[in-house]
């Protein structure tokens, strides 16, 4: 048990360098995470709008959301101190580290795409 609460530095984030479509990155396929959940009812209206959530991502990231999501996983998640919040397992990037459209790296215990 390491797990003491200790800092509270949450949202600290740095205004210059941030770009809105990196949020945008972030929250579209998790619209498309929760969409995925109602994937078996498929009413035309969010067909629509996963269609339209689709088109704004980049091709790359797109393949790797629909391999997780066929998989029952979600796509994404934020990387918390070097580990995955989606399986907890270790993940450390270089700072030079390639990242997927410019900002994600694949979990490489559970595949997820991480941010942060
Ligand atoms: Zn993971």
């Amino acid at each position: 048990m390491t797990k003491s609460s200790s800092s509270r530095q949450v949202g600290d984030v740095k205004g210059s360098g941030f770009q809105p479509d990196r949020s945008e990155l972030v929250r579209t396929p998790r619209d498309l995470d929760s969409l995925a959940l109602d994937y078996s009812k498929r009413p035309p209206e969010l067909e629509f709008l996963r269609i339209s959530l689709r088109q704004k991502l980049p091709p790359d990231i797109l393949v790797m959301h629909d391999k997780l999501v066929a998989g029952g996983k979600r796509s994404i998640a934020p990387r918390f101190a070097n580990a995955c919040t989606e399986c907890s397992g270790e993940v450390t990037v270089a700072g030079g580290a390639k990242r997927l459209a410019g900002m994600f790296v694949q979990c490489p215990h559970c595949g997820t795409l991480l941010y942060g």
